[in-house]
């Protein structure tokens, strides 16, 4: 893959995109710079102790934007973090969740380090000295700044950072709601670690229905003749290919470090993962032409592009190599402004990063929003609904002495459980977003691509805030 962040100005490119939208949007120049600038950037060092002697750590919290409290945005943990990179992250995550309509400011976290370098010890250590960093600064808390899982960091690093701020905020009520993505056993939801590639994958199913849009770009409606191809195994990557193949579509290939491997009739994505994990190599994949050259795999025959792996993968050096019709991120900033102002031009439609993958801060939501009321989706009702919906078909029966078969009887009459309502939830966030964005797209006329739409219904969402906070007459 592309080497990223260390190199780039990724956030002036959010900073472009930003400037690019606000014209349609008329707010004052002041309005829009306060939206536009980071709050608080705090970055610090801190020591582990490693081998005989001492490490000292680079980390990173920004906190974008304070027009809706907590702040909200994952921590990444990686070798090439520096603070561009997390002040970027940490504004796509304010213009996201204000998209979803999940009232969140937005923040990012950033930890420099290789994980793999790392014992599980020494990991613990250094989440939870950084939790403690952030604790002792204020960035922190159920009302404050809640973190959540990111490259590099999962439910184990969670559990670390909730275990971490409950002991030190002994007797706080709602102290789990600190931190989202948590296991389940640690007050988690259900769907919450499929929840941004499932959210790709609705994005996606949603771009793809709309028959008018698709004739422009050469494509039939639906995703049933789709072929695909995903950047990136982890979590977002393996599960928006899961998703999308469980929807109709065809993977056709799969990129990762270590190469791409690619198969026009079809990649079974499970049967990969599964190869991976046995040989430590995408590569040698039974059936699939290789590339030794990761990237060449994003340049293969396909419909759908989807980067889901890191920013600054698809630039103006490869882009009109692409073959998609159609390039879903993700990820977040994997296209440069360059290259899409070009992808646009060669009449490809992306699907921004700050829609396509907010499923996972859309799912973050109804776990805080579980942790603070306590209790699960589905605990008090579940049953009820099932009583009722059984009294009415009972009814029914009685009533037209017709009986209806068990297994429609049991479909019938289920009641909803924490998963299928998260899901729902999540799916008509991403179904009414997208419409949303498209709206916007053909009431302003200029606008050229969903992502300025959808920065334009994002500023005049966070405008919208500040104006009733007062802060903005
Ligand atoms: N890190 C994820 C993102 O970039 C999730 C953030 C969250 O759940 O707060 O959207």
């Amino acid at each position: 893959m592309a080497n990223t962040a260390n190199d780039t100005n990724f956030f002036t490119d959010v900073c472009k995109n930003f400037d690019d939208a606000a014209q349609f949007t008329g707010h004052p120049e002041g309005l829009l710079s306060q939206i536009k600038a980071c709050n608080s950037v705090y970055r610090f060092q801190f020591p582990i102790r490693r081998g005989n002697g001492f490490e000292v750590i680079d980390a990173w919290r920004v906190e974008h934007s304070h027009h809706m409290s907590p702040t909200k945005g994952g921590i990444r943990y990686s070798e090439m973090v520096n603070e561009d990179e997390v002040m970027a992250l940490a504004a796509l995550m304010t213009y996201k969740c204000a998209i979803v309509n999940v009232p969140f400011g937005g923040a990012k976290g950033g930890i420099k380090i290789t994980p793999k370098n790392y014992t599980t010890g020494e990991l613990e250590n250094i989440t939870r000295r950084y939790t403690t960093e952030l604790i002792k600064k204020n960035f922190i808390g159920p009302g404050i700044d809640v973190p959540a899982p990111d490259y590099g960091s999962g439910e184990r690093e969670m559990s670390w950072i909730a275990d971490t701020y409950m002991t030190m905020n002994p007797g706080q009520l709602d102290a789990l709601g600190c931190v989202t993505g948590k296991p389940i056993a640690l007050h988690g939801i259900r769907g919450r670690k499929e929840a941004t590639g499932r959210g790709v994958a609705y994005a996606i199913r949603e771009c793809v229905r709309v028959t008018e849009d698709m004739q422009k770009i050469g494509l039939t409606a639906g995703l049933g003749d789709k072929r695909v191809i995903v950047q990136g195994l982890g979590n977002v990557g393996y599960h928006s290919a899961k998703f999308l193949t469980e929807f109709g579509a065809t993977i056709v290939g799969l990129c990762e470090y270590e190469g791409a491997i690619y198969n026009a009739n079809g990649l079974n994505v499970d049967e990969v993962f599964a190869h991976r994990k046995l040989t430590g190599s995408i590569l040698g994949f039974p059936g699939a032409t290789e590339f030794k050259n990761s990237m060449e795999g994003l340049e293969q025959p396909c419909d759908i592009l989807v980067p889901a792996a890191l920013e600054n993968q698809i630039t103006v050096e490869n882009i009109k190599n692409i073959k998609a019709k159609i390039i879903a991120e993700g990820a977040n900033g994997p296209c440069t402004p360059e290259a899409e102002d070009i992808f646009t031009q060669m009449g490809g439609i992306i699907i921004p990063d700050m829609y396509c993958n907010a499923g996972g801060v859309t799912v973050s939501y109804f776990e805080w929003l579980k942790n603070l009321s306590h209790v699960a989706f589905g605990r008090m009702e579940k049953r009820y609904a099932e009583n009722s919906n059984a009294n009415l078909i009972n009814t029914l029966e009685s009533l037209t002495g017709q009986s209806i078969p068990s297994e429609h009887r049991l479909m019938i009459i289920k009641g909803a459980s924490e998963l299928e309502l998260v899901n729902s939830g999540l799916e008509d966030t991403m179904i009414h977003s997208y419409h949303e964005i498209r709206e916007t797209l053909l009431s302003k006329p200029g606008i050229q691509t969903l992502r300025t739409a959808a920065f334009v219904g994002s500023i005049d969402k966070i405008a919208v805030s500040y104006m009733n906070l007062g802060i903005w007459p």
